[in-house]
């Protein structure tokens, strides 16, 4: 099956850091989010919503280890275990794409999944 994790962003948080609150009103993330999942539910698909919590930034997509280090203003992930240089976004895009496969059959903290298709599914939210 397919399935596209997402990440589930602390919107109403981020709202509050005048900063942030400007651009991210401007990508109208609920909105987009309420799309995507209704195409994909509709072509058969399912949405893994990846917790606030999980440092998708933080994690190598390589070896898995967790860079605490990492700040906002790093846009380069260095890892210090495997060495891995890569931009910071692709890498949190690959961490959550294997946390989608992972959390598609445990579900292991999975917030909340959309759609149809999860019969019995114990995730929390
Ligand atoms: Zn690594």
């Amino acid at each position: 099956m397919k399935y596209v994790c997402l990440e589930d962003l602390n919107v109403k948080g981020m709202m509050q850091n005048g900063k942030l609150a400007a651009s991210i009103a401007r990508q109208g993330f609920y909105e987009f989010r309420e799309r995507l999942t209704t195409k994909i539910v509709a072509s058969g698909g399912s949405v893994v919503l990846a917790s606030q919590w999980f440092p998708s930034s933080k994690t190598c997509h390589n070896c898995g280890q967790i860079n605490s280090e990492l700040k906002l203003s790093d846009r380069i992930y260095n890892c210090p275990h495997c060495r891995t240089v890569i931009d910071r976004d692709l890498n949190a895009a690959i961490v959550l794409s294997q946390y989608g496969e992972v959390n598609q059959s445990t579900r292991v903290g999975c917030t909340r999944i959309y759609a149809c298709e999860l019969e019995g599914a114990d995730s929390p939210g």
